[in-house]
């Protein structure tokens, strides 16, 4: 993937005008077709905003995958519309204003949920929330590290995610799951990447 300077164009968070920088590449997954990345970057504000588009018309889905250290470069693409959970840890990042799309692997994933939890770890100061986050993060190392194995869903109304590899159950959503996916609300976003 290249990077380039991208347009310049008026920021949409601190109204500078033409600070921000405004990148679209395009990039070939195998299986599944060709996935935009669309990223809006501001040199006066910081903002960031990225998000992931496929380029076809697709249909709600749902992938689980067992992750083992052997799948952690198995390539993810989580859209903003995508609900990313590890339902063993009890962990999720649901679809909210500040959720970001993008293109990763599983160790990628795998850090987005440390950087969440590290997070709360500042914003919960209570001793159960605490106890509770510096449990999934030992958690979340040792399925960095191959010790634990646990399963991996994402869940996307517009079908516009993807998990690739052998291993990946794919399978549609039921209404019933689209249902719940709709009625719920963001837990843990990380909204620094
Ligand atoms: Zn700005």
């Amino acid at each position: 993937m290249e990077e380039n300077e991208g347009i310049l164009i008026n920021c949409p968070a601190c109204n500078g005008i033409k600070t921000a920088h405004s990148r679209i590449k395009t990039e070939k997954i195998p299986y599944f077709g060709e996935v935009m990345e669309a990223s809006i970057v501001c040199d006066v504000c910081g903002y960031k905003h990225s998000d992931v588009m496929a380029l076809d018309q697709k249909d709600p889905v749902r992938y689980e995958i067992k992750i083992s250290k052997d799948k952690l470069s198995n390539r993810v693409v989580r859209s903003q519309s995508a609900t990313v959970s590890i339902p063993e840890l009890g962990i999720k990042v649901e679809p909210g204003p500040k959720s970001q799309g993008y293109i990763s692997n599983i160790e990628g994933v795998l850090n987005r949920f440390q950087n969440g939890v590290k997070q709360a770890l500042t914003l919960f100061p209570e001793n159960e929330a605490q106890k509770n986050a510096k449990i999934i993060l030992e958690k979340l190392d040792k399925l960095l590290n191959g010790e634990l194995k646990a399963d991996l869903i994402i869940e996307d109304p517009l079908g516009q995610s993807n998990v690739v590899g052998l291993e990946v159950k794919k399978r549609s959503l039921s209404k019933e799951e689209l249902d719940n996916l709709k009625n719920n609300f963001t837990i843990i976003d990380s909204t620094d990447q």
